[in-house]
């Protein structure tokens, strides 16, 4: 989701690299999981966070639709995020502990908060959210020890691939008139990446870019 404000408005002012150290430890949560309430429908999830979920806990999508992810519109996309229910808007996988119940499968965005991502020439650099969380007394850590994050490399990729896959689609679907074919790309796109299910033996990043490749052939 993009965000229409000015960097040093939300952030520290820096921009922070894989091996840079950030204020972002939050040394066990001092902040009442404030990450994990109230967030709207902010925290999308990507078509790995989806395998990831599949793999490790035999979740598929529609499995998830019933009560822990929702459907909506970012930028003209139709794009899954994590479902807050309750009174206290509470993510569906937050436990009566207040702890994350998949934390070693959390999706992309959980496992880089309080940091964000700054897209620019056809990359990212990570920066630090300053108005998320009430917790004043985070302390420093590498990114790439905060965002625990295996094959980085790869992620890091698919991560841009991604990105910017939505962004080209996000133009083409501004210049089109006719509401069916908005639907049907739609459809098309949630199908492709979400909704067919993917080898979960298989390594991930190649069945992504298998399917990437094979839209890309078509909308260049
Ligand atoms: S950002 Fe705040 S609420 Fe979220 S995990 Fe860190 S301390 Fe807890
Ligand atoms: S998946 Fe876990 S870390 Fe992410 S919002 Fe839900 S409870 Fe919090």
């Amino acid at each position: 989701m993009k965000r229409n404000c000015s960097l040093d408005e939300i952030s520290d002012g820096k921009l922070y690299g894989i091996d840079d150290l950030v204020e972002a430890n939050c040394n066990g949560c001092k902040g009442a999981a404030a990450c994990c309430h109230r967030m709207g429908k902010s925290i999308i999830l990507d078509p790995f966070d989806i395998y990831r979920l599949n793999v490790n806990l035999n979740l598929t999508f529609e499995k998830l639709l019933a009560d822990k992810i929702e459907l909506n519109v970012v930028d003209g996309i139709i794009l899954p995020n994590l479902k807050m229910t309750g009174l206290y808007e509470s993510c569906a996988f937050l436990n009566k502990e207040g702890k994350c119940s998949i934390h070693v499968n959390r999706p992309g965005i959980c496992r880089i908060f309080p940091l964000g991502r700054f897209y620019e020439n056809h990359g990212f650099k990570y920066f630090l959210q300053i108005n998320e969380c009430n917790h004043n007394s985070k302390t420093m850590k590498k990114v790439s020890k905060w965002i625990d994050t295996p094959d980085y490399k790869r992620n890091e990729q698919f991560i841009i691939d991604w990105h910017y896959f939505l962004n080209d689609i996000e133009e083409i679907i501004k210049n089109i008139q006719d509401e069916n074919q908005i639907k049907n790309i739609n459809m098309f796109l949630l199908n492709t990446f979400y909704i067919k299910e993917y080898d979960t033996v298989a390594d991930f990043y190649t069945q992504f870019n298998e399917r990437l490749a094979g839209i890309r052939k078509v909308i260049g």
